[in-house]
């Protein structure tokens, strides 16, 4: 099989950790407006629903500055709504919709964070009309809700809870064009959660690799 040399083997597209060092890794390091300094490493940036200070509004310029500043911003996020933080409703709304418009404004993706949430991600990333790919990460519910969320022609991100077994039906099924992988906050390196989706899938590691780098390339350019 051909092998392009200089493709990394995984892509771990959402993490808050600089722990995988290997470098066959590309990581998209996560990092939050207001709460952590931006490092020059590809990253994605956003407010996050549970660190949203105040109205939002100072974040909001920070970040804006920061768009214009750090050309190693690959993405918008993690940001979102999550219906189990202490965070006013009104304010996460409305702190996510800005950070959809900035989105657009930058032409980034945006990788979401969502709890309990979808129907109202969903209705907001309509009302924002959004063209930029959208990449829920950390997902792991139902077959039934992916199926929803893929119809938006949203990109769906698995992470270490596959290693659990309650998402097999959906990595059977998934379309492998939507899919990622990332290790979020757990210490599993992305090579372990890459080789059970291979199994589960009945897929060979090349396979996989090339596909999400494609996946990788036509999402981040
Ligand atoms: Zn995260």
């Amino acid at each position: 099989m051909f092998i392009v040399q200089d493709r990394p083997s995984f892509i771990d597209v959402h993490t808050h950790f600089g722990t995988d060092t290997a470098l066959s890794v590309r990581r998209i390091r996560n990092v939050i407006v207001g709460k952590e300094e931006i490092m020059d490493e590809p990253c994605s940036v956003g407010i996050h629903p549970w660190y949203i200070f105040d109205d939002g509004k100072a974040q909001l310029d920070m970040f804006q500055q920061m768009l214009c500043d750090n050309p190693s911003i690959l993405a918008i996020g993690e940001c979102g709504l999550d219906k189990i933080t202490d965070t006013p409703w009104q304010t996460q709304e409305s702190v996510f919709f800005a950070q959809l418009v900035l989105a657009t404004e930058f032409a980034k993706p945006v990788i979401v964070h969502c709890v309990r949430a979808y129907q109202e991600v969903i209705e907001q990333i309509k009302v924002a009309k959004m063209a930029t790919p959208i990449i829920i990460h950390g997902f792991n519910k139902s077959k039934e809700l992916a199926e929803q969320l893929l119809q938006q022609s949203f990109y769906l991100s698995l992470g270490a809870d596959i290693l659990r077994g309650r998402q097999d039906q959906l990595i059977r099924s998934i379309p492998l064009g939507r899919l990622f992988l990332e290790t979020d906050n757990s210490d599993i390196p992305i090579s372990q959660i890459y080789t059970y989706f291979c199994r589960v899938r009945n897929l060979s590691m090349d396979e996989l690799q090339a596909q999400l780098w494609s996946n990788f390339e036509e999402v981040f350019n």
